[in-house]
């Protein structure tokens, strides 16, 4: 018998991963003239799971593909332009944040203050609008792109061992039989949670200090049902209520809806591991048959749906790795932890670090100590997740109690809407990391409120902390999330943005141009 012959690369960077965070910084570093190869241990198309974008991380993706002169990524940031260029990768349409809130084993109901009921829209109109990630089809046009640039991509290769060397660093393992090594300046990590050099190198994890244990079960479906359809509001709502991430919340987890354009939904749930044990979580099916079973709109929603794919059981949701980075590598964020699907925060903390480690990696050549500058992303990454884990720990606490819930769930609109807004004016330091997590007043309270609502507070503790709430968003809230008019539905409304320049250090004209630049009105505004 004989072997498969030896491969031997010698690169600048290698990247772990062929997910679109892989693939994406891959073919980035290739725009630099670099040496790159990203090595996957499965093949395209695959399915992944992580599919709901943001304005923030449609805003990043496409800084990133003007940034890196990448015309045909550019349109993946919008669903507009993505039906138009890339008809052929499947997606669907994010217009905002739908939250209904339940009570186990009633059918939903609620009046027209909507107490149990939160709508923030995320864009004007579907021209502009956010996009699900059809993940099979998007992450693999992404390694197509990035092969296309002149990256060495290795599938089905099994990595066994990472170690340092002078300089950077040497990988080993198999492909299709045969022996691989690669010698590479600089290791990015991009293998997802609990990923390859969290295991090669011994990294452990440090797990998570605020959010109690959680686990998912998750899957594709097809005919799944249109809430508006079964349920048709009163009112007209900011969007239509199912073209965006639906968020069914009950006490002690929730299940997310999120429609694709080719007759496909994911869904699937996050909930403690309490409640993973009365469902019996690891039966998969079964268990999402008993989690419907106690919520009948969501039931009758799924009547007719039937699952695509076997059921995916996650035993342990959240991970943080205890290192980020070494001499010669580092974990991508999504490597580095996963906190919970809730608010959609994976792709732009990832993308994020994507623009950091790109800027590190370019700012030195290859061989050079980026030691000082490692050590900061490392900082910053850790902090967004810790800062992220408090939020949504107090979101979990407060699965019970909708009012505060949706306070606490303002901390993230507000932070949102004013970093997006502050970076298209061209202002990004005055968004200091996600979640503002480092600026001085806003990340201080955002962390403390979260924090106090772990306790559960009732009565006038609970109204205080809702009143400091609001005091911490309001210097920063541009889209009238604190008008009580709105009654919880928050349309994306241009007077609020115009409205608040001041608070963006703008005037209006600034504002003017960023509406239309932005594509948010598409007529000229009269100054004034
Ligand atoms: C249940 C769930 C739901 C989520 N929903 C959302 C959401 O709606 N919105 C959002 O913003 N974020 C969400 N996230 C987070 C989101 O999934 C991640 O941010 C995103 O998938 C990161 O993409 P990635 O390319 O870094 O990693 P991945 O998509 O995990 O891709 C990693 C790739 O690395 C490969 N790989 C793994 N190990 C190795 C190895 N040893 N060698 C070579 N290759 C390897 C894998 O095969 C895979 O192709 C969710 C997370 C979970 C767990």
């Amino acid at each position: 018998m004989t072997s498969a012959p030896h491969l031997h690369l010698d690169v600048d960077v290698v990247v772990v991963g062929s997910g679109f965070a892989g693939a994406l910084t891959a073919l980035c570093l290739r725009r630099r003239d670099l040496r790159v190869a990203l090595v996957e241990r499965g093949r395209h198309p695959r399915f992944a799971i992580g599919e709901s974008s943001t304005p923030l991380a449609n805003l990043l993706l496409e800084e990133i593909a003007d940034r890196y002169d990448l015309p045909r990524i550019r349109p993946f940031s919008k669903w507009g332009t993505w039906q138009r260029a890339r008809s052929d990768v499947g997606v669907g349409l994010k217009r905002g944040f739908t939250f209904f809130f339940h009570r186990p084993r009633e059918p939903f109901g609620d009046d027209d203050g909507h107490e149990r009921q939160l709508l923030v829209a995320a864009s004007p109109h579907d021209e502009v609008g956010d996009t699900h990630w059809y993940r099979p089809d998007f992450d693999h046009a992404l390694v197509i792109e990035a092969e296309a640039a002149g990256v060495v991509y290795l599938d089905e290769t099994r990595l066994e061992t990472a170690r340092e060397a002078t300089p950077g660093m040497v990988l080993e393992g198999v492909r299709r039989g045969g022996r691989v090594r690669i010698d590479a300046g600089f290791v990015v990590d991009a293998s997802g949670p609990r990923g390859f050099l969290d295991r090669a190198l011994d990294l452990g994890d440090a797990g998570t200090e605020w959010l109690p244990d959680t686990e998912a079960i998750y899957t594709h479906f097809d005919r799944v049902d249109r809430w508006d359809r079964l349920f048709p509001s009163r009112q007209t709502p900011p969007y239509p209520i199912d073209d965006a991430a639906v968020h069914h919340v009950f006490p002690g987890g929730w299940v997310w809806v999120l429609r694709f354009n080719n007759g496909l939904t994911s869904a699937g749930a996050a909930m403690t591991r309490e409640t993973a044990r009365t469902l019996a979580a690891h039966e998969g099916a079964a268990a999402w048959s008993r989690l419907l079973h106690m919520l009948p709109s969501v039931q009758a929603q799924f009547a007719d749906a039937r699952a695509t794919l076997p059921f995916v059981y996650a035993p342990r949701l959240a991970f943080r790795a205890n290192r980020v980075r070494g001499g010669a590598w580092a974990l991508l964020p999504s490597a580095a932890g996963v906190i919970d699907p809730l608010l959609s925060t994976g792709f732009p903390l990832t993308l994020l670090g994507i623009e950091r480690l790109l800027e590190i990696l370019e700012a030195t050549r290859p061989g050079s100590s980026r030691d000082a500058a490692l050590a900061g992303y490392e900082r910053v990454t850790l902090d967004e997740l810790d800062t992220t884990e408090r939020l949504v720990a107090g979101l979990y606490a407060a699965m019970a109690d909708p009012p505060l819930f949706k306070r606490l769930a303002l901390l993230y609109f507000a932070a949102a809407s004013y970093s997006e807004a502050v970076r298209r004016l061209g202002r990004p330091s005055m968004a200091p990391g996600f979640l503002l997590c480092g600026h001085p007043r806003f990340g201080v309270e955002l962390r403390e409120c979260s924090v106090a609502a772990l306790s559960r507070p009732a009565g006038d503790a609970r109204d205080l902390l809702i009143a400091r709430i609001d005091r911490a968003i309001e210097p920063f809230d541009i889209a009238g999330l604190l008008d009580p008019g709105r009654k919880d539905w928050y349309p994306v409304k241009t007077d609020d943005l115009i409205a608040s320049a001041r608070k963006l250090d703008a005037n209006r004209s600034e504002i003017q141009c960023l509406l239309e630049r932005s594509g948010f009105v598409t007529t000229r505004l009269e100054s004034g």
